[in-house]
C-alpha cells in the first residue's frame, strides 16, 4: 500500500495496484484503495453470479 490516486473512487488514498488499463493504444497503471477494491470484488462476484444463471 502506498499513498496515491484511487482511480475507482477518484480520490487520494492508500492504494494498491490493480492492473493496467488501455485506452487509445496507450496504457496506464490503475491503483485503488481498500474500500473501492472491496466494491470491485463485490462487482466481479455479482457479475459472475448472474452469468452462472444464464444457459450455456
Ligand atoms: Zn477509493
Amino acid at each position: 500500500m502506498s499513498w496515491g490516486w484511487c482511480v475507482l473512487g477518484r480520490h487520494w488514498a492508500m492504494v494498491v495496484f490493480i492492473g493496467p488499463v488501455e485506452s487509445d493504444g496507450m496504457q496506464a497503471p490503475v491503483h485503488a484503495c481498500e474500500g473501492c477494491c472491496a466494491y470491485m470484488r463485490n462487482f466481479v462476484r455479482n457479475y459472475n453470479r448472474h452469468r452462472d444463471r444464464q444457459p450455456a
